[in-house]
């Protein structure tokens, strides 16, 4: 019997991502956009703390804003845990108990992050041992970010961005995120692009792939490279429809210690790239001297794990 068999609760972190380059290709017949991602993750992390229970339920806490998360069978770790349950055929429950750390509809992938650690978690308090890659493939049912909270690192995704191959990066890069107290809907921001793309008679790539450069400057560590490189299609689309956003990239390209900026996944986080440790202080200093939140973080760093509770 496994330790995890006996234990009371498990608790698992998951990390949330940034895309360090993201291309949209044309809609595709079941309504989704084929992708080219390379994400990595960061070191902004959800919680969650599952413990034994008849019926599946979800409370949320920690210091990020949660008003907009579900309570009920519409959050996607709770749907992760059942999916857990339905697969291995357990007939308990579970208490989800979620302490949030990546901001909510900020395009980091947060609801990803939770589901990526209810899988592992619920896994592990049941004792189902359905292993790594049952769970992989629970994950993509669930949606197309959570693979790769599960996996972390560095990976590029195609397909949804759900069909993931880890790729290769030197060293650690430092990032300062800015997040928005208002988040925006991905699919939102998807179909604003749709009608952008259209209006303007721009067709759509129809097999997207990450850019060589992306891949060699990970491979390197090489900061200033990447920097270069960094690439959202989304980014057009979520700077029109919060076209404060535009300010914020603008103050932060100006500022001597960044890089490059770029808005996260479908947005509205802004993240910057800085040549190391002390370089992201420093625009993390000058960002919140002019009246943003801004946050130090660093990618990438391992997936959804099992902490000691
Ligand atoms: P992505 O970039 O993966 O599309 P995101 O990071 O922009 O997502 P999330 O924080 O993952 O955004 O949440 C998007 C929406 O999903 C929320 O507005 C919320 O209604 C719903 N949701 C469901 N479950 C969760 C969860 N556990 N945490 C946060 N949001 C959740």
């Amino acid at each position: 019997m496994s330790q995890a068999f006996i234990a009371d609760r498990v608790r698992v972190r998951a990390p949330g991502k940034l895309n360090v380059f993201f291309e949209v290709g044309g809609v595709q017949d079941d309504g989704y956009h084929d992708v080219a991602s390379a994400y990595q993750a960061v070191s902004l992390y959800e919680e969650v703390w599952a413990s034994h229970s008849d019926d599946f339920t979800v409370s949320v806490s920690g210091s990020i804003d949660s008003t907009d998360v579900p309570l009920d069978d519409r959050n996607l770790a709770v749907r992760a845990a059942r999916l857990v349950a339905r697969t291995a055929g357990y007939e308990g429950g579970v208490h989800l108990d979620i302490v949030k750390g990546v901001p909510v509809a900020g395009g980091m992938g947060g609801g990803s992050a939770d589901a990526a650690a209810a899988l592992v978690a619920c896994d592990a308090l049941w004792g189902t041992d359905l292993g790594g890659q049952r769970l992989q493939r629970l994950a993509a049912r669930l949606g197309a970010d959570v693979p790769f909270a599960m996996l972390g690192g560095t990976a590029i995704g195609t397909g949804r961005g759900d069909q993931l191959s880890p790729a290769l990066a030197k060293g650690r890069f430092d990032w300062v995120i800015v997040p928005s107290s208002e988040g925006l809907s991905t699919p939102e921001v998807y179909s604003h692009l749709d009608r952008m793309r259209g209006a303007s008679d721009i067709r759509p790539t129809s097999s997207p792939d990450v850019d060589p450069a992306v891949l060699q400057a990970l491979r390197a560590g090489d900061a200033v490279a990447l920097a270069a490189a960094l690439r959202n299609d989304l980014q057009t689309a979520a700077l029109s429809l919060r076209p404060s956003l535009r300010d914020l990239l603008e103050l932060g390209e100006s500022i001597d210690s960044s890089l490059g900026g770029i808005v996260s996944g479908s947005g509205p986080t802004v993240a910057f790239l800085a040549e190391g440790p002390e370089a992201a202080l420093e625009l993390q200093v000058t960002l919140s001297a002019a009246g943003y939140e801004a946050l130090h973080v660093h990618g990438p760093v391992s997936g959804a794990r099992i902490l000691p509770a």
